[in-house]
């Protein structure tokens, strides 16, 4: 895989590449994709598609397309260089960027392989989402991206059975946490990014 951050590398290469890898909601990677056919190739530059027409060529509505917007504001992945007047029927102009803290984004690993889950040590694929505060647009805070990374390092809990409540990986590793007298997961901060890492075992 390419580096999104190889300059020897088009812009719109390494862009893709960034949307390729990023787990995130599913939405927000297709409007990263759909948004780079409208950015100048070389740079990212000038893209200004409307909400309107990213709906109806993704499928998504508009305010899931609001969102990705945000989400992608609030990864420094899309400036907002100006702002499109609605009456005018103007769409809001767009610089698409590769921020240099890509890397510490949740992403898969180089190789994109499937992550080991920490409870019970099998292979899964990891459940890229995010959210956003989704207050008004220019509120402190707005665009904050948020993740739930014990959905990126356990394997999903299983189905209830009748009768039966098989525990999730996280409330095994939960217990093996008390047991032991160590954190348990909500407890543990910016440490999850360590144990992500952990459950990728492929740095870039
Ligand atoms: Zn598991």
């Amino acid at each position: 895989m390419i580096r999104p951050d190889d300059e020897e590398k088009p812009f719109i290469a390494r862009w893709n590449m960034l949307a390729r890898i990023l787990l995130v909601e599913s939405s927000v990677k297709h409007i990263a994709r759909a948004a780079m056919d409208y950015a100048d190739f070389d740079d990212g530059s000038n893209c200004r598609p409307s909400n309107e027409r990213l709906a109806r060529e993704t499928g998504y509505n508009e305010r899931t397309v609001r969102f990705a917007w945000s989400a992608l504001r609030g990864l420094g992945m899309a400036e907002r260089v100006s702002r499109g007047t609605s009456y005018l029927r103007q769409a809001d102009e767009y610089w698409l960027q590769i921020p240099e803290h890509w890397a510490n984004f949740p992403i898969l690993g180089p190789h994109g392989r499937k992550f080991t889950c920490l409870g019970c040590g099998k292979l899964f694929n990891p459940v890229g989402n995010c959210s956003v505060n989704e207050l008004p647009t220019d509120a402190p805070g707005a665009d904050m991206v948020r993740y739930d990374i014990a959905k990126m390092c356990f394997c999903p809990a299983p189905r209830k059975t009748k009768g039966r409540d098989d525990a999730s990986c996280l409330a095994g590793w939960n217990q093996a946490q008390r047991k032991a007298g160590s954190p348990l997961w909500n407890q543990l901060g910016l440490e999850r990014w360590k144990l992500f890492r952990q459950a990728r075992a492929d740095d870039w």
